[in-house]
């Protein structure tokens, strides 16, 4: 169906961040077509369905630069143990739980924050998923939990020797099936939603052999990899120990790295790391909501940025909403340098220009801008600035006004998911029952 938006402000994240007023949009089938006067369009496209925003704020869907949808089934789960590092919190949380799932709770652990996710507006998802017990068509059940709503997404299966030879040796055969499956469907389809990367764990629980493996498979599949490098000191020590080299250096002899790769967390990275970062033109994910949690430093974005590396947000699995972990980016760095002034400028483009960026080099597809030719993610949030509105202060209204406003209405792909805050067709309260039942069996599964 095509549709014409009128009656709103739209953000369109151009250059220029500019800001139109009097303006719609027409979406022709899955991408925006025009931009234009009201009128002019409205004439223009008299047979296409009208989207009142009531005023609205229009501004495109947001990327998840780094998540774990898997990590549904952590919320309210007590442990046995209190872990005393990161190390610990892997082995007493995260390999646990992820060796609870089935594939049953696969699917619904997607589910839950895809719903969540158009709710505040995130309309690309960047996932990261491990299911050691349950790895055969796991990529298969997130996409189809997905699907539900519509949601586009890059999915990858977390492979790693944490769990023995049989399960790493799945893991690489479900990145390549999935791998192959999406590029399948993009070929006769370029607007599909779903793509995909190579997905590793972390250096220190892959051996040698399963990189030169992963690397092969994403070299001849034209992928990238997405790996966690460096969240923790734990990364470099045992990858010291282990295979006697640091971990950047470890991933790029073992062309890891490139362009497509995302890096997520790169906290301990040292200098010669970051110029490997920069030379192989490596993607990093800061999530800094995730690292206070884990307590595991800070990743200096400053330094990265600065040596033109491509630096965007994600979530980490802590929560759907991409807000969250935004407003905290924006606290964390002037908290931990002592300086009030910093960090602006970066967040704003973390956000609203590399995450769109990221996706484009991972999957191939225009998100994340108002424009003729960029896929139809658009959203409508119930925001009426309260003071004015310009090109240069556009940050300060979304740090603390758009962030806590409700999404009225969210678009994917031309599709209208949600209006008038209500997901058609879906019966949220099943899901989450359904959801819960999960959660029960994944829980006692976690604690035999
Ligand atoms: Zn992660």
């Amino acid at each position: 169906m095509n549709l014409l938006i009128t009656n709103c402000i739209i953000f369109t994240n151009d250059e220029k961040n500019s800001i139109l007023k009097g303006h719609a949009v027409a979406i022709a089938g899955t991408a925006i077509s025009e931009i234009g006067p009201e009128q002019d369009l409205i004439q223009k496209y008299a047979s296409y369905k009208i989207v009142d925003a009531a005023g609205r704020l229009l501004m495109p869907g947001l990327v998840n630069a780094h998540m774990h949808s898997y990590s549904t089934f952590a919320r309210g789960l007590a442990l046995q143990q209190a872990p005393q590092n990161f190390h610990e919190i892997l082995q007493f949380l995260w390999w646990r739980l992820d060796s609870a799932l089935d594939e049953k709770s696969v699917y619904y652990s997607a589910a839950v924050p895809a719903i969540s996710a158009v709710k505040h507006g995130v309309t690309t998802i960047i996932d990261h998923h491990a299911s050691p017990n349950a790895i055969d068509g796991s990529l298969d059940q997130i996409e189809e939990a997905m699907s539900l709503l519509g949601l586009r997404a890059t999915l990858c299966y977390e492979v790693s020797d944490r769990d023995g030879p049989e399960s790493c040796k799945n893991g690489l055969r479900e990145n390549e099936r999935y791998i192959r499956k999406c590029a399948g469907m993009r070929k006769s389809n370029e607007d599909h939603l779903y793509s995909a990367m190579l997905g590793l764990h972390a250096s220190f629980t892959l051996a040698d052999e399963t990189l030169a493996h992963a690397s092969e498979i994403a070299r001849v599949n034209d992928r990238g990899c997405h790996i966690h490098v460096l969240e923790d000191s734990v990364d470099d020590q045992l990858t010291r120990e282990e295979f006697g080299s640091g971990v950047v250096q470890r991933l790029a002899a073992q062309e890891i790295l490139g362009p497509k790769t995302i890096a997520a967390h790169a906290i301990h990275v040292t200098a010669p790391e970051i110029d490997l970062l920069a030379e192989t033109d490596t993607i990093v994910a800061h999530n800094p909501q995730s690292n206070m949690n884990n307590a595991v430093g800070r990743a200096d974005i400053f330094e990265l940025i600065a040596r033109d590396i491509l630096v965007g947000i994600g979530t980490d699995g802590m929560s759907a909403d991409l807000w969250p972990d935004i407003r905290t980016a924006n606290l964390l760095h002037k908290h931990h340098t002592g300086d009030s002034n910093v960090g602006w400028n970066e967040i704003q483009a973390m956000t609203l220009k590399n995450n769109p960026r990221i996706y484009e080099r991972v999957s191939g597809q225009k998100v994340g801008r108002i424009a003729a030719g960029h896929a139809a993610d658009v959203i409508l949030v119930d925001y009426f600035p309260p003071t004015p509105l310009t090109r240069e202060n556009i940050w300060g209204h979304f740090l603390f006004g758009v962030a806590d406003a409700p999404v009225d209405t969210t678009i994917i792909n031309g599709r209208i998911v949600m209006q008038n805050k209500e997901i058609a067709g879906l019966d949220e309260e099943s899901i989450a029952a359904h959801a819960t039942e999960c959660a029960e069996s994944v829980w006692q599964r976690f604690s035999s």
